[in-house]
């Protein structure tokens, strides 16, 4: 494995009873990258994603993160990742400080760690000027920072991130892309989207997903977008996308 590669699956696939819901995935993504995974609704991206996140068991396939089999040793390589769920699991009635000190705890930071830990999260994200506020009584946007704080707060080397910018308003979601780009220079991000513009923008390779296969992976544009190429040919009887 490449001395810079931080997360590596193959061959992963996940049934649901008899359904299969994902099916041979292979990705990879290396340090200081973006990996974007684009697909319409119900195409698997949550369900890969939370392969890549050790919450859910894989009915085949491996998976590698910081060298570490994330399957044989989950929490060793958990320790290495943290993760944005699509429904970020935000306490209304929490301060944003007091919740982040709270995730600090979960995700084992040593406790004469967790204030500095903390301020930097905030700092990474931009929320130090709300720290004291109550989640309830931040925007959308904001608390969608909240979420993205709480998978950085133990400074994991990859953080994944499930529709990050679903439900946004145009200005949050420009917010949130920028984030993206901060996070990426000292870690790896993967980050699932249905919005082709939108990786073709951030990200360094993108893998997509149709119906539960893998219909592409590779750069997100070229001279003629392969993915563009990609998506022609196998969503032509979809819905268009937004871009
Ligand atoms: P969305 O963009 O709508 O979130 P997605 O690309 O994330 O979609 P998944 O949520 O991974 O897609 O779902 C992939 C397929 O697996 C879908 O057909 C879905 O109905 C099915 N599925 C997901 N979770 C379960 C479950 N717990 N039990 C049964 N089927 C499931």
């Amino acid at each position: 494995m490449p001395e810079d590669r931080l997360l590596e699956a193959r061959h992963l696939a996940r049934h649901y009873g008899g359904r299969e819901a994902v099916s041979d995935v292979n990705l990879h993504v290396n340090r200081g990258e973006v990996l974007g995974l684009l697909g319409l609704n119900g195409a698997g991206k949550t369900t890969t994603l939370r392969m890549l996140c050790g919450t859910l068991a894989p009915s085949a396939g491996e998976i590698r993160l910081c060298g570490i089999d994330l399957l044989e040793s989950p929490i060793m390589a958990k320790r290495q990742l943290g993760y944005l769920p699509e429904i970020p699991p935000l306490y209304p009635d929490t301060r944003v400080r007091e919740y982040l000190h709270y995730a600090a705890t979960l995700r084992r930071v040593p406790r004469r760690d967790r204030r500095v830990a903390v301020d930097a999260a905030l700092e990474a994200t931009g929320l130090a000027d709300v720290a004291h506020r109550l989640i309830r009584n931040l925007s959308k946007g904001y608390q969608q920072r909240v979420g993205i704080a709480q998978a950085v707060v133990h400074s994991p080397a990859l953080v994944v991130l499930d529709e990050p910018t679903a439900g946004l308003d145009p200005q949050q979601v420009q917010d949130i892309r920028k984030l993206i780009q901060r996070l990426q220079r000292d870690r790896a991000v993967i980050f699932s989207s249905h919005i082709l513009g939108e990786v073709q923008a951030l990200c360094d390779r993108v893998v997509i997903l149709h119906q539960g296969r893998q219909v592409y992976a590779g750069a997100p544009q070229g001279g003629e977008s392969r993915v563009t190429r990609s998506f022609s040919l196998r969503f032509r009887s979809s819905p268009p996308l937004e871009v």
